[in-house]
């Protein structure tokens, strides 16, 4: 046995070489001198093999992660670590150093090779669907027999902004693409239809209200086999605001809250609270606002009756008291209601 290299007799051979003369041409990795990358000119997503992907990486992660699948490592080598180093970047191209470092018949070997990285600069396609305007979900505020307020339409805008804010940060589809002002309220085309669905909820945790969707189908995505549908989601937000007064069942009362979950009504007659949820919703008439009550004169007072005047015909009414009417004094304003021609004190 000896090398023909050196000529070195007794030695181990490896591919038919001694150690010191194999370890002479090793070649730890091959690696091509060029690869390419492509990079979404709008979000920096990559493509990595075939697949976009918005990862918060280093360029030297991204070039590794596009090397990765381009690198053959020689099979006496063990342990091996690579690293990129960018050099220089110019216009489209990166000069790159890869280091690689790795165990071969017991010794430790550092090699460096030059990469060239192309940069292809493109559009991902959820930049694409946002720059052309696409849009999976609208939603429709809208308000129950009545038009959404100023006010209504200001907490809207307010609460779909900081949501889209939110998940923007995340979801690239988080993004409005219209916003149009109709006579019946206002319509919101958005990105995603996951992203639209948590709006909206957001909306009715907020305003309250009934939402409904109806979905439309648009065609079908031959490539992914799958048919395309576009859902308009109408959250329609209540007829009534807190503070107006309603009918429920045989309760008369006063809207206190609105949330997501139910509507918090105060009896007039027991003064006790009532929570009602959002399907039976339709089953709450509103009978008066909160800009019909009034104030009046309390003119007379018992221990079992209060009495106040009309404050129209001015006619003294005597009321049932109430443990929350007992510090009421005699000559005081109080706010009332008149409901169904009975007149109700409300909290001072
Ligand atoms: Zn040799
Ligand atoms: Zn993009």
């Amino acid at each position: 046995m000896f090398c023909p290299r050196c000529g070195r007799t007794d030695e181990e051979l490896f591919d038919n070489l001694c150690k010191s003369c194999f370890l002479e041409d090793f070649v730890l990795a091959e690696i091509p001198g060029e690869i390419e990358i492509t990079v979404c000119a709008h979000c920096e997503s990559r493509l990595i093999s075939g697949k976009w992907h918005e990862l918060e990486l280093s360029d030297e992660e991204i070039i590794l992660n596009a090397l990765n699948n381009h690198i053959t490592l020689n099979k006496y080598a063990q342990n091996v670590e690579i690293h990129v180093e960018t050099l220089l970047a110019r216009g489209s191209n990166i000069e790159c150093l890869v280091h690689t470092r790795g165990t071969v018949l017991g010794e430790d070997i550092e090699q460096g090779y030059k990469l060239n990285v192309k940069i292809n600069r493109t559009v991902c396609p959820e930049c694409s669907k946002f720059t052309s305007g696409y849009y999976e979900a609208v939603i429709q505020l809208r308000a129950d027999k009545r038009v959404p307020d100023d006010e209504e339409v200001m907490t809207s805008d307010a609460i779909i902004a900081e949501n889209i804010d939110k998940i923007a940060r995340k979801n690239k589809m988080a993004y409005i693409s219209q916003r149009n002002v109709l006579k019946e309220g206002i319509d919101y085309y958005i990105g995603s239809y996951k992203v639209a669905k948590r709006i909206s909820n957001s909306i009715k945790d907020h305003m309250g209200g009934v939402i409904k969707e109806s979905p439309r189908l648009m065609g079908r995505d031959k490539s992914a086999g799958k048919d395309l549908y576009r859902v308009w989601i109408s959250v329609r937000i209540p007829y009534f605001k807190v503070n107006d007064f309603v009918k429920y069942e045989s309760v008369i009362g006063q809207i206190k809250s609105i949330d997501g979950k139910k509507i918090l009504i105060k009896d007039l007659n027991s003064r006790n609270q009532i929570s009602v949820q959002w399907r039976d919703y339709d089953k709450i008439m509103a009978v008066a606002k909160e800009e019909d009550v009034m104030e009046t004169t309390v003119t007379a007072k018992t221990p079992d009756s209060i009495q106040i005047l009309h404050p129209v015909t001015y006619e003294p009414v005597d009321l049932q008291i109430n443990v929350d009417f007992a510090e009421i004094e005699i000559g005081s304003q109080i706010p009332i209601i008149e409901i169904d021609h009975v007149l109700y004190i409300l909290d001072c």
